[in-house]
């Protein structure tokens, strides 16, 4: 995610202006504007696209630390049944593969092993709201395979795992199967970055630094990659939001800057 810095003469232009203009903080996501008209800023679509989509190009410790990160995938799969096979007051099904362990490396055919990885179940609640739904998680490579099958397939594999997890093989199928597919996703391809062997913290700190580097700031970066202690998560996405609202804060009202203490 990126954050645009908006100049005050664009606040009035949008009809605030003097006082409130230097008051008002404005903190556009991209595009939502119309101000500054740019693609996403998925870590997964920088790698594939930093070179490119901008101009001038982005500094070359940036670009570097855009390609050391990693970007990885995890799905949901929402299975809908007609009856639930579960108690009324069950939140989470666990599924535990007998002949697993963690001291073994999990097998490469993904085709006969990737439902392996789905390994717990949220039941939605309540049902009155949702119906008979469950919720799986899905990461990792298999979740990326899982995201070239057809909804067919994945309903197949899923009712397998279910006849197995309850040993009862005439159990219905699900009547419908609706997933995310952030991995095939063009502007996201992933779902949120992780610390990937040969990058370090460093490199979140290079994604996280407004640009230019030389001169007033005219992009600023926020989002869960650039929050070096809570990348992946929401309250890092959140945490770097407020980090650029007070950068921009102290760039809009330097008396108030002067008092305005760092929330991290
Ligand atoms: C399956 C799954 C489970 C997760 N579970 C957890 C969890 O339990 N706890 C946790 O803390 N985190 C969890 N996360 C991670 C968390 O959701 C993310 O780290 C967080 O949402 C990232 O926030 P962000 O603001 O960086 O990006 P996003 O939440 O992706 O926000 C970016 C926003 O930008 C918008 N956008 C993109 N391009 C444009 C454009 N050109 N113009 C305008 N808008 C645009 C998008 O629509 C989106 O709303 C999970 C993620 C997934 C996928």
């Amino acid at each position: 995610m990126l954050v645009s810095f908006i100049k005050s003469q664009d606040l009035e232009g949008a009809g605030i202006a003097g006082k409130a203009a230097r008051r008002h903080v404005w903190v556009s996501l991209m595009s939502a504007t119309g101000l500054y008209n740019s693609p996403p800023m998925f870590v997964g679509f920088l790698k594939e696209h930093h070179e490119t989509f901008i101009d001038p190009p982005l500094p070359p410790r940036k670009a570097d630390a855009i390609r050391q990160l990693g970007f990885g995938t995890n799905n949901k799969i929402f299975l809908e049944f007609e009856q639930p096979f579960w108690p009324p007051d069950c939140q989470l099904i666990e599924v535990v593969w007998e002949d697993e362990s963690p001291l073994v490396e999990a097998g490469t055919d993904l085709q006969a092993s990737w439902f392996r990885k789905l390994i717990v179940f949220l039941v939605l609640q309540p049902p009155e709201r949702y119906g008979h739904v469950l919720c799986g998680f899905i990461a990792g490579k298999e979740s990326e395979y899982m995201e070239t099958l057809s909804d067919a397939a994945v309903l197949r594999a899923l009712t397998d795992v279910i006849h197995k997890l309850t040993g009862n093989p005439h159990l219905a199928p699900p009547k419908k199967v609706m997933r995310s597919q952030w991995h095939s996703a063009p502007y996201t391809r992933g779902s949120y970055s992780y610390v990937a062997v040969g990058s370090s913290g460093d490199d979140i700190d290079a994604l996280a630094q407004p640009l230019p580097e030389d001169a007033l700031l005219q992009v600023l970066f926020a989002g869960e990659a650039t929050h070096r202690t809570f990348y992946s998560t929401t309250h890092g996405a959140l945490l770097s939001g407020w980090r650029e609202a007070d950068r921009l804060l102290s760039l809009y009202d330097t008396s108030e800057s002067h008092q305005h203490k760092p929330r991290l």
